[in-house]
């Protein structure tokens, strides 16, 4: 494997694999050394075509030769397009656009703060959130997180939120207090451990906050831009939220994030309220149209090969015990383990193959959209490989 990689000047923030990339197509990266791997991680579901896409590159390319930057001051064509694109393909209206996921939640959670304050009075400020959900490290974002590892040593907190269980109908009797504002959610939690909201439990949130006039917030930073097979994981479920974020797979690998939200919540932002100085940026905003509209194209294709996916690792884990489960919706798939996956991400990593960790036991595979059946079957098959010499290492070990 590698030698020891340095870097004494970037902030040990990430444990970073012992690998460095340095060029993607499609499915694929390659390594400094010039080393091929069949990337299942997407850049964690954000190069949702594939690495340096052919439309996006060439209408970015085009878009660099034309304008770079030239602030909200101004009118920006791309970022109406985009708008445009995301309204007119989801139950949203307006659209705010920023630069990254926890930046697109923070945004929301104070549109939903202003407009419960202007319909409910002051009191209305908490913000429900679920256990084990993540959306982000900013401050308000990290203790929106019901997760106290990512929350530990940042005391004192951001006030005004609480947590309940998720998937739990029993206890969303507590959101309904006159305190709520905002309930915030992944519709499949991620970085927890790719675990998707049950259908009963969504119906029955959605209908107190509908009775509550509660802002129904869906977090769909790593779900949103076709990753589950429709373009945006609510649709699976039919339930339509007020506000909805979007990052990761808007722009393909370029920065951006996005707030979209119904006309009466959005009215809550008025001129003066929020801002942003990168936020829908020209170069941006013209890979997520670029992005759209090819994602759009591949949805079909994303769901079957989703279905297939899913098939192959159903077939997996009958075939060892040492899975305990498989779960997800399309693109997103969680291997489920008894113990630890660390181990076994790395053992993939050596025959070449990247996927992710979320939580401590689960592997994540958020492959792109563009994927084949041959790509899925060199993944299970290696999965294949690993879990058998396990078992062998197990059996001589006894
Ligand atoms: C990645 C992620 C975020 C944070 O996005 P950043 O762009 O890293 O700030 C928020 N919510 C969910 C569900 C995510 O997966």
């Amino acid at each position: 494997m590698s030698e020891a990689i340095k870097t004494e000047t970037i902030m040990p923030t990430y444990a970073r694999f012992p690998l460095t990339i340095v060029k993607g197509k499609g499915s694929y990266v390659w390594d400094d050394k010039g080393n091929k791997y069949l990337d299942f991680t997407s850049g964690i579901g954000t190069c949702n075509l594939g690495h340096v896409n052919d439309e996006v590159k060439n209408k970015v390319e085009a878009q660099l030769q034309a304008l770079w930057h030239c602030s909200n001051l101004f009118h920006i064509p791309s970022q109406q397009e985009l708008a445009d694109l995301l309204t007119d393909n989801s139950f949203g209206d307006k659209v705010f656009f920023c630069n990254s996921g926890a930046e697109a939640n923070e945004g929301a959670i104070k549109l939903a703060r202003r407009y419960a304050q202007k319909v409910k009075g002051n009191d209305a400020f908490e913000v429900v959130t679920f256990k084990q959900s993540f959306h982000g490290r900013t401050l308000a974002t990290l203790t929106a997180t019901g997760q106290s590892k990512i929350q530990d040593g940042f005391a004192p907190l951001a006030p005004g939120f609480r947590y309940l269980p998720y998937n739990d109908i029993e206890s969303l009797k507590e959101v309904a207090k006159s305190t709520t504002c905002a309930v915030l959610l992944e519709v499949i939690q991620g970085e927890g451990g790719v675990i998707p909201a049950n259908k009963e439990w969504l119906e029955e949130l959605s209908k107190i906050c509908k009775e509550h006039d509660i802002l129904l917030i869906f977090d769909e930073v790593q779900t949103g831009i076709g990753r589950t097979g429709s373009l945006f994981a609510y649709e699976q479920y039919g339930i339509t939220p007020d506000v909805m974020t979007l990052a990761k797979g808007l722009g393909s690998g370029l920065p951006i994030g996005a707030i979209v939200a119904t006309e009466e919540a959005a009215k809550a932002l008025e001129a003066g309220t929020h801002g942003t100085t990168f936020g829908g940026n020209p170069i941006v905003t013209t890979a997520g149209v670029a992005t759209m509209r090819e994602v759009t194209k591949w949805l079909p294709h994303a769901t079957n090969i989703g279905a297939y996916l899913t098939e192959k690792l159903n077939e997996l884990k009958n075939q060892f015990v040492e899975i305990e489960a498989v779960r997800g919706i399309g693109l997103m798939q969680g291997i489920v383990l008894k113990g630890p996956a660390n181990d076994i991400i790395a053992k993939a990593r050596d025959k070449n193959i990247l996927v992710l960790l979320a939580g401590p036991n689960v592997i994540r595979l958020l492959p792109p959209l563009t994927t084949t059946k041959e790509e899925v079957d060199e993944v299970i098959d290696s999965l294949i490989d690993i879990f058998k010499a396990m078992e062998l290492e197990s059996e001589g070990s006894l």
